[in-house]
């Protein structure tokens, strides 16, 4: 890919992830249609698919550059209703790019080791190194959303009672602000993707896990109960996103009802985020020039 096609390249990718892009208080979910696909239709798939092959060599680039130089990491966060189709974006979206500059780690519950510290730990252990990518696969966000749903993950976790009041979300968002702005000023890029189905195609989903032999491993009863708290998660996924949307740090509401296009949009936010760092290739001085010329004369 030469350098005019990469950067018409990236300047679609702005274009396409910005409309998803929440960077302030001003969310409402109920503007996110989950079945959104922008100016593409179902007959543009093939082109969507091409341009998502194309955006996930950019980013390889990108991402190469991003290890070279060793200063930024870059942290993506994904949180999801079940069966939104999280593990699929990240396997697609990263599937060009070099293993040994990608992180991913999941969060599942909390163990009693994790339960014996501070809901970040878990978490700040496993940031990426400078020069990474590193993904959470869900994240301390849970913090402020299943736990939030069902109270009995907060009475495990052995707060001391004062500490718990009607303010304990607020305050949560605020440190988890104040944590994302801390890791921006060290050299953390932090972009946080929810993706958003609709409650009918997450049972459409659920059900083709149940019919389909190959995808039965998928499927856990306990996912299907989950969908009696619907409405609860989802104001708590707007409460989330309203308090913790920055322009250091934003969110991405990105429709999930259509896996390729979730897809799209994803890399597409993914090669903007790379593109603000303004990357480039380590400056060589002019004693390593020397030395190269030296070792090529010797060879
Ligand atoms: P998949 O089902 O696609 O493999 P998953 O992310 O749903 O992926 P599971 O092992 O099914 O993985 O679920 C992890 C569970 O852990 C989720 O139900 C999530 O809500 C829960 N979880 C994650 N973090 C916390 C937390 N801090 N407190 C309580 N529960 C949590
Ligand atoms: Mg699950």
């Amino acid at each position: 890919m030469n350098n005019k096609e990469m950067k018409q390249l990236i300047k679609n990718a702005r274009k396409y992830s910005r409309p998803f892009r929440v960077t302030d208080d001003h969310f409402r979910l109920k503007d996110i249609d989950p079945g959104d696909t922008l100016d593409l239709t179902s007959e543009d798939k093939p082109r969507a698919k091409e341009a998502l092959a194309n955006g996930i060599q950019v980013l390889a680039e990108l991402q190469d550059m991003l290890y070279a130089q060793d200063n930024w990491s870059v942290l993506l966060i994904f949180q999801a209703m079940d069966a939104a189709g999280k593990d699929g974006a990240i396997k697609h979206v990263m599937s060009g790019v070099n293993p040994q500059g990608c992180q991913v780690y999941s969060f599942k519950v909390p163990t009693s080791e994790d339960l014996d510290h501070d809901y970040m730990w878990r978490c700040m252990k496993r940031l990426p190194e400078r020069g990474r990518i590193g993904i959470f696969n869900r994240s301390y966000y849970e913090e402020t959303l299943v736990v939030r749903v069902h109270r009995a993950f907060l009475e495990k976790q052995k707060l001391p009672p004062d500490l718990v009041t009607k303010d304990i979300w607020k305050e949560r968002f605020q440190d988890i602000r104040s944590i994302e702005r801390y890791l921006l000023r060290n050299g953390v890029l932090i972009r946080k993707f929810f993706l958003h189905v609709s409650n009918k195609e997450q049972k459409k989903r659920f059900l083709e896990r149940i019919e389909e032999p190959e995808k039965n491993w998928k499927f856990s009863a306990n996912d299907a109960k989950e969908r009696e708290y619907w409405d609860d998660y989802m104001d708590a996924y707007e409460d989330m996103i309203r308090n913790t949307a920055t322009k250091g740090a934003p969110w991405y509401v990105v429709p999930a009802d259509n896996k390729w296009f979730t897809r799209v949009i994803v890399a597409a936010a993914v090669i903007d985020a790379l593109d603000s760092l303004d990357l480039k290739y380590p400056k060589v001085s002019d004693a390593k020039l020397k030395e190269l010329a030296a070792a090529k004369r010797d060879l």
